[in-house]
């Protein structure tokens, strides 16, 4: 069976000469005889696997030599409790942006162990979540020990396109659906998570990068596979690593890094999405609900406007190779995720199916 364009929001398209470097070395890696699924991970080998998967992540998203990366375990989710106890002061009291359910579900976590304000929201009455509230330092408590956004919000297909300006108060970003699609300024941030499934490698690791002095503050009782100092201190192995979904984030990593590294990503994610956005525009059969000025590179959500409709588009476009475009279940309609790996002609055929789908289907008007 031939590959197929695979919009999925996560996981996700790797890169195809990644899944064929990591076929190569499946059965012996180097010259160790034996896979990275099989090999110990205090081996040189592995070792050196994950000291080139950071050496290669610090240099692709340029991050100073403050910052600690940790590989953890858990996904983004388990990041939503990391992040309080770790960064909690005596006053556990942290300030969310809700911008989606993500970005809910980090607060409602987070009410466990602080005092959680939101600090603004999208969702409103009609929580549609459609755009990214504008925020400036007045809407953070001052002694709040941290503000928390999610940057890409994966099923609202909204991001910031702005940094909140949240003054000494550490801002933490969940990235995990646009972590790599472009440059960013990670000083900017004291802490970014994102769970790997989307631009990274398969499920299993979690990245944070994290300013060194906000490590070594944790709540007593934060289990110690949460505990950011140990992590840092032992280099992310306290215990047995996600080994071979660090490995396939080195191979990814070193792609990027081959392509040209996060300026040439962001050219080719930003050419991809507008393909799809200026084909939206120009056209009156589907809808997209989503604020202009804060649409995502990553995740186009649109509709036809009729549940029926939807459905046959999302089954007949997966017939024509065009998989996984079934919108959230919360939201309906469809999404097209089309992270890094997803190639400019994967983008070229779904409109031009879309275009071929409104002319066959055509809407009875009133
Ligand atoms: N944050 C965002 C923005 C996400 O898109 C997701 C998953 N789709 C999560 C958090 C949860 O990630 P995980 O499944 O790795 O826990």
């Amino acid at each position: 069976m031939e590959r197929v364009y695979n919009f999925s929001a996560g996981p996700s398209m790797l890169p195809l000469e990644v899944l064929e470097k990591a076929q190569a070395e499946m059965l012996c890696y180097g010259e160790s005889g034996m896979s990275v699924m099989e090999m110990s991970h205090r081996s040189k080998d592995f070792m050196d696997i994950l000291a080139g998967a950071e050496a290669s992540l610090r240099k692709l998203m340029n991050i100073p030599d403050n910052y600690k990366v940790l590989f953890m375990q858990g996904g983004a989710s388990t990041q939503f409790a990391a992040v309080p106890l770790n960064l909690l002061s005596e006053r556990k009291c942290a300030d969310y942006i809700v911008s989606g359910q993500f970005s809910k579900k980090a607060a409602t976590e987070a009410k466990k162990y602080a005092d959680v304000a939101i600090a603004a929201s999208s969702g409103g009455a009609n929580t549609t979540f459609s755009t990214i509230p504008e925020t400036t330092r007045a809407d953070f408590r001052p002694d709040a020990d941290y503000v928390h956004i999610c940057f890409n919000n994966t099923i609202y297909g909204t991001k910031f396109h702005y940094i909140p300006d949240t003054g000494n108060i550490p801002l933490v970003a969940d990235m995990s659906s646009c972590i790599l699609s472009e440059p960013i300024d990670v000083s900017k941030f004291a802490l970014i998570y994102a769970g790997a499934q989307k631009n990274v490698a398969p499920a299993g690791v979690t990245i944070v990068i994290v300013r060194s002095d906000l490590i070594g503050n944790a709540d007593p009782k934060t289990p110690a596979m949460l505990d950011y100092k140990l992590m840092a201190e032992n280099d992310s192995m306290y215990n047995t690593p996600p080994c071979w979904c660090i490995y396939m984030a080195k191979l990814v990593f070193d792609w990027l890094l081959s392509i040209g590294g996060l300026e040439e990503m962001k050219r080719r994610n930003e050419r991809k999405a507008s393909l799809l956005y200026d084909y939206l525009d120009d056209q009156h059969y589907y809808t997209t609900n989503v604020d202009k000025k804060c649409r995502s590179l990553m995740n186009v959500v649109f509709f036809t406007g009729d549940a029926e409709l939807d459905a046959k588009f999302a089954k007949e476009a997966a017939a024509a190779g065009l998989k996984n475009l079934k919108g959230h279940r919360s939201v309906g309609g469809m999404r097209a995720s089309i992270y890094n790996c997803m190639p400019y002609e994967g983008v070229e055929k779904l409109v031009k199916f879309m275009k071929k789908f409104a002319e066959d289907n055509p809407k009875l008007t009133l």
